[in-house]
């Protein structure tokens, strides 16, 4: 059996521990979730573990990239079940904050990225998203003064977005991007996964197909405007609502320009019913 994990909930806990671990010259990764943990965010602490000698873990629903109407309310819960599944895979430390810990009364700040994170794909769809998200990673950087700190490829425009955050803040922690974990049949592991039916469980890997035979024509040098019309309507003849496919510049995540030999990367953002999937892949 794996030892219980020691957990902490204010920040100034965090950073004591973090703090005796640095005197005592070990290097340290974070790894910052949402809970609800599955594959993909356990291979992120085991990429982790090959990084540093001890892994923080965040599980915080961060109510700032939530607008009203979506999910912050039914999000998946599991602090139980989060916190076995990290003692297993070898992380040290739980930060488990509560709303008040992360945006106590009179909170009046915000971060607001540019760049990849206006780049016309989550942003368009999720206006408050990123700001949401930059403002709880970059408070979440700064109070664990991790050496390292790892996202999903999952989420690439918010890799990319936070990569930039960093950088430009001066903040000290390298971040890393790890791959995206998938089921057998494609699907991109993913907490909100759980909101599907028996039946759109069966068509979602289907966004992952039309992904994967969009970039193998896009790399046989087909037209890509022409490509994201056919990716779109096949996902929408699988009863998809697509929100975007896009194939953009796998660094700037600008748009492409004709046929062009910069590296590629393909997403795409579609409701499935209720649920919304995202993913993406390279090129
Ligand atoms: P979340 O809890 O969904 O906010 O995700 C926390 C971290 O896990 C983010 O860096 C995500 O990109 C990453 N992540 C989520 N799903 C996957 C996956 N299937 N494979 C790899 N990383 C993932």
């Amino acid at each position: 059996m794996s030892k219980i994990l020691a957990q902490v909930d204010t920040v100034k806990a965090l950073r004591q521990r973090v703090a005796r671990w640095r005197r005592e010259k070990l290097k340290v990764a974070l790894v910052p979730t949402m809970g609800a943990l599955h594959e993909g965010h356990l291979t992120l602490v085991d990429h982790a573990n090959t990084l540093a000698d001890r892994i923080v873990v965040s599980i915080f629903i961060n109510p700032a990239q939530f607008a009203a109407g979506e999910d912050l309310t039914t999000y998946p819960r599991d602090l139980e079940g989060d916190l076995k599944k990290l003692s297993a895979r070898k992380a040290n430390l739980a930060f488990v904050p509560m709303g008040e810990e992360m945006y106590p009364k009179g909170f009046a700040t915000s971060v607001s990225v540019k760049g990849p994170a206006t780049a016309a794909l989550e942003d368009k769809h999720r206006p408050h998203f990123f700001t949401g998200v930059a403002t709880v990673v970059a408070k979440l950087l700064i109070q664990a003064r991790a050496d390292y700190a790892v996202f999903g490829e999952k989420d690439y425009q918010q890799l990319k977005t936070v990569t930039r955050l960093a950088a430009d803040l001066d903040i000290a922690t390298r971040i890393v991007g790890a791959e995206t974990i998938r089921h057998d049949d494609g699907l991109a592991m993913s907490s909100r996964n759980e909101y599907l039916s028996e039946y759109e469980r069966v068509v979602a890997p289907l966004l992952y197909k039309t992904l994967q035979e969009t970039a193998e024509e896009l790399r046989s040098g087909a037209e890509p405007a022409a490509c994201m019309r056919r990716a779109f309507r096949a996902l929408n003849k699988a009863s998809f609502k697509v929100d975007y496919v896009e194939a953009r510049n796998a660094d700037s995540l600008r748009k492409l320009i004709g046929t062009t030999d910069e590296p590629i990367r393909l997403l795409a953002a579609a409701y499935l019913g209720k649920t919304r999937l995202i993913d993406n892949i390279a090129v």
